[in-house]
């Protein structure tokens, strides 16, 4: 591709809405445009790697006996009323009426449409297993989109939907999908991690989500440091406390009064105790009524967690104000001891004595409170989120490290939810009816763009992987108007065409250094500079966009040198 006739809008300041690396430079590269929030174009250079990312998982998804469709992205309400979603999926659906009033959604995933499909055309277990994927563009209209194509409303998914007879048929299914996943982004070039993942509202049992390490991540996950339990933090769960347990002082409970004293840190402060030795009383809510939480000082709720443990719809922690209505006492002073809602423990909690909380009176607190003496037993239950250094409840040797992640795979078993309820039968040996159990697969493909950015890049630009490059090589031309380089420059472009290598000649009437700064902002894995005195003495300059590294190479010789390196680039990003 020649620059001068392609548009490669590139941008020498950052743009001020872009506050991750990757929205900054693929908006400076001129990969992207924004037509409105989390809606862009992709422009050439961007669309050629969303086509390398896609062809890279749609060569995985075959390999592993997906087949390919494409299924409408409008979809009928109908559909989404026989699965219960359509009062159940919220704002992120985007809705919408034909010209006949008859209601419809923009696809944000393809589990009705799926199941429609092959409840029609699937008869005989003869035909299972079967795992239809399509490469498509979905719609959510997610609440805060940002992040550029992180957090798009429109995003380009891959997404898989397998239909098995039984469970070990859909073991063996997510097994194979799982497999196809750790291929396509070890091919992909990505750091990442496979974890274990809520299953949330979707409900379904087995479930694991594929993160690109980033620090620009949303999600926190856990991985441990000595066997290959890894979570999402919304869903680890943490080993056995090896804090020394706390041994009762045989102290009777106290009231002290704590004047204006509401955080565990001031609570802490003030009664000179460490913060593992207070108890938090915490209130949440849902349609079945409230509760109150108690963890300890030190630990922080996790919110999914609770929201599983409670009966109801619309778990929430209601504002100090509603707290003060449900409890009688404000925020600060609350705790458990004469509570009237019922109380869950976190499991740290379990074996703690003589700890200091809430007085449930304003400006008091007790010490020296210990169970079964001063108040009952409660109900004990994983709450908390794990912390750095926490024991692994797997392997109960190593210890948690976190890391933010961004999420760019989803596997999921989703069992009959969908053949269920849109009555999807197959018949079996015995000739009769029987419901097929149901994975799915998703990949957002638009996204690993972004997060092979985030992982990939340096202070001058993206640094790409091999296999998401753009182009293989870009040829600098110091001067077009020069004919000899030019002719060299020309000859070089069509050899290394042949030899199936991607070049992008930059034949721009630009100054040299301006080539330079957006063919690291571009991010080559290799480039050659011609012109200048080099072609006297008979020599280009190859570099390395990775490591900077520039050596000079006979005119003769640079095409198959540049083959010969970009093959063992290549090779080595295989394995
Ligand atoms: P998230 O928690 O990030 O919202 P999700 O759990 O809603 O993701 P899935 O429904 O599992 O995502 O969708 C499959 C994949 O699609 C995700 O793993 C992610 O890579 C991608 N994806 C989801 N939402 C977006 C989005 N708004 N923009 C870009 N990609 C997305
Ligand atoms: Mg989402």
């Amino acid at each position: 591709m020649r620059l001068s006739q392609t548009l490669v809008p590139t941008l020498k300041e950052n743009p001020g809405e872009a506050q991750v690396v990757s929205h900054k430079l693929m908006l400076r590269a001129g990969m992207i445009r924004q037509l409105g929030a989390g809606i862009y174009s992709w422009l050439p250079l961007g669309l050629r790697v969303l086509r390398k990312v896609e062809n890279i998982v749609r060569e995985e998804m075959d390999r592993a006996g997906a087949q390919e469709v494409l299924m409408p992205a409008v979809q009928p309400a109908e559909l989404w009323k026989e699965s219960g979603r359509w009062s159940q999926y919220g704002a992120e659906l985007l809705r919408f009426q034909d010209r006949g009033e008859r209601d419809f959604c923009f696809g944000p995933t393809h589990e009705e449409v799926i199941t429609d499909l092959v409840r029609h055309e699937l008869r005989s277990y003869k035909q299972l297993p079967a795992n239809f994927y399509q490469i498509q563009t979905k719609f959510r209209d997610e609440v805060r989109p940002r992040f550029g194509m992180m957090r798009g409303r429109e995003f380009l998914m891959k997404d898989a939907y397998s239909f098995d007879l039984d469970q070990e048929s859909l073991d063996n299914s997510y097994q194979i999908m799982f497999q196809a996943y750790q291929a396509i982004f070890r091919r992909c070039g990505l750091t990442f991690r496979a974890v274990e993942a809520d299953t949330g509202a979707i409900g379904g049992s087995d479930s694991h989500e594929f993160h690109v390490l980033a620090g620009s991540g949303e999600d926190e996950i856990a991985s441990c440091d000595h066997c290959h339990y890894a979570a999402n933090l919304e869903k680890a769960v943490p080993g056995p406390l090896e804090e020394v347990a706390l041994t009762s002082s045989g102290a009777a409970m106290e009231r002290v009064e704590t004047p204006g004293i509401r955080t565990i840190e001031e609570v802490a402060g003030f009664l000179k105790v460490p913060a593992h030795q207070t108890v938090k009383s915490l209130v949440v809510e849902t349609s079945e009524g409230a509760a109150i939480l108690l963890l300890r000082g030190d630990h922080e709720l996790n919110e999914i967690k609770a929201s599983h443990l409670l009966e109801g719809e619309g778990f929430h922690l209601p504002d100090p104000a509603a707290v003060q209505k449900l409890t009688g006492v404000t925020v600060g002073s609350l705790g458990p001891v004469g509570a009237t809602l019922p109380l869950i423990a976190d499991y740290a909690l379990e074996n703690q004595t003589d700890f200091v909380c809430g007085a449930n009176q304003e400006g008091w607190h007790l010490t020296g409170v210990c169970w079964g003496r001063d108040l009952p037993r409660p109900r004990f239950a994983d709450l908390r989120n794990v912390r750095a250094g926490d024991r692994c409840p797997r392997c109960e040797t190593g210890h948690f490290s976190l890391d933010r992640g961004v999420e760019v795979g989803h596997v999921f078993k989703l069992g009959d939810k969908y053949t269920r309820a849109m009555k999807m039968t197959v018949l079996n040996k015995e000739g009769r009816e029987q419901t097929p159990l149901m994975g799915c697969y998703g990949i957002g493909v638009s996204r690993i763009v972004a997060a092979a950015i985030e992982q990939n890049h340096d202070d001058n630009g993206i640094v790409w992987p091999v296999s998401l490059a753009p182009f293989h090589v870009e040829i600098l031309l110091v001067n077009p108007k020069e004919t000899e380089a030019m002719e060299l420059a020309e000859s070089l472009y069509n050899r290394l065409g042949q030899a199936n290598l991607s070049t992008l000649l930059d034949d721009r009437r630009e100054r040299i250094g301006v080539k330079f700064k957006d063919a690291d902002l571009i991010g080559a894995p290799l480039r050659v500079v011609i012109g200048g005195r080099g072609i006297k003495e008979g020599m280009v300059e190859v570099q390395s966009r990775h490591d900077g590294a520039s050596q000079k190479v006979e005119i003769g010789a640079v095409a198959e040198h540049l083959i010969e390196r970009l093959q063992a680039l290549m090779a080595e990003a295989v394995v």
